[in-house]
């Protein structure tokens, strides 16, 4: 085999807590994350020798600068690969939006690489060296709902979100990870979720239950300086969402739907109202 093309889902969260913070300056944290059908192809292509990148977003670094390179470093490295790899990455994730963009192109790369040069690493090397790569990688090796602890990388396998339309939009701006939890230390007014409610939810496929045990305590960090997405979160209830919420640090909010044409309208009216957001219809995984 030369060559290999993997579809790398994003996720939104289904709720995201902090419960802690380590001597490190690592949160820890609690948060139900659910891949989505909204996908970047990554095609990896054996080459001689070292790693090119290609993508049809002109924003995202071509170099050590772009984590899927890092990830073709790190599995050349660790396994003394002698040859080299050509990455084409073809973007539709939004780009430091919430919905782990980058983590789940690292995580393409490792699983790709694994099986374009027959490597047989076992689940656990790949999330050990997924975890050096990004606290959201390992999540992203495997498709499954789960319920992500530590600083990201304890995994519990959850029942899949049930099926619904998820009308995601995600504003002309991005947000900075940094910024939002450092901005969550210095709040003291914090709403946590219930994350075993919602996991309850889950299980017995109760999307309006799920819905209404949705919570992300960094919501109102970035709420508070960006005012659209208390906005996006109204219009898409006035729409019919069961549920609204944003994903991982933002900016990019979400809300679950019963019905593809309530999405679809409430698509409609988020695109005349914010033409310059990036709306999408899509499916839980
Ligand atoms: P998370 O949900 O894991 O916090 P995110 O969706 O908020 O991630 P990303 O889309 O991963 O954020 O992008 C964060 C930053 O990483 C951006 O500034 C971007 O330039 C950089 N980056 C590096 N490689 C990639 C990649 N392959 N895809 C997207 N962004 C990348």
């Amino acid at each position: 085999m030369e060559k290999i093309k993997r579809k790398a889902y994003g996720k939104i969260n289904l709720s995201l807590d902090v419960i802690g913070k380590r001597d490190n300056g690592y949160h820890e944290v609690e948060m139900v994350m659910q891949r989505v059908s909204l996908h970047d192809t990554v095609t990896i292509k054996k080459v001689a020798s070292g790693i090119t990148l290609n993508s049809n977003n002109k924003e995202l670094p071509l170099n050590e600068g772009n984590i899927a390179y890092q990830a073709a470093a790190l599995m050349i490295a660790h396994f003394h690969l002698l040859e080299g790899v050509e990455i084409t990455i073809d973007k539709n994730i939004p780009v430091a939006a919430g919905m782990a963009g980058g983590s789940t192109d690292a995580a393409a790369v490792l699983l790709g690489m694994n099986e374009l040069f027959a490597l047989q690493a076992s689940e656990e090397t790949l999330a050990k060296l997924a975890l050096t790569l990004g606290a959201d990688v390992p999540f992203c090796l495997s498709e499954k709902t789960a319920l992500a602890q530590g600083i990201g990388e304890i995994l519990t396998p959850l029942t899949p979100l049930c099926d619904c339309s998820i009308l995601i939009s995600k504003p002309n701006f991005g947000v900075s990870t940094k910024w939002v939890y450092e901005s969550f230390d210095a709040t003291t007014k914090i709403k946590h979720p219930d994350t075993k409610s919602l996991i309850e939810a889950i299980n017995k496929e109760d999307l309006q239950k799920i819905a209404e045990q949705m919570e992300n305590v960094l919501e109102a960090v970035t709420a508070k300086k960006y005012p659209e997405i208390t906005e996006l979160n109204k219009l898409m209830k006035t729409k019919g969402a069961l549920g609204s919420m944003m994903t991982g640090s933002g900016p990019t909010v979400f809300g679950l739907f019963a019905k593809e044409e309530e999405a679809s309208q409430a698509k409609n009216m988020i695109a005349g109202k914010f033409p310059e957001n990036a709306n999408f219809i899509v499916k839980p995984l």
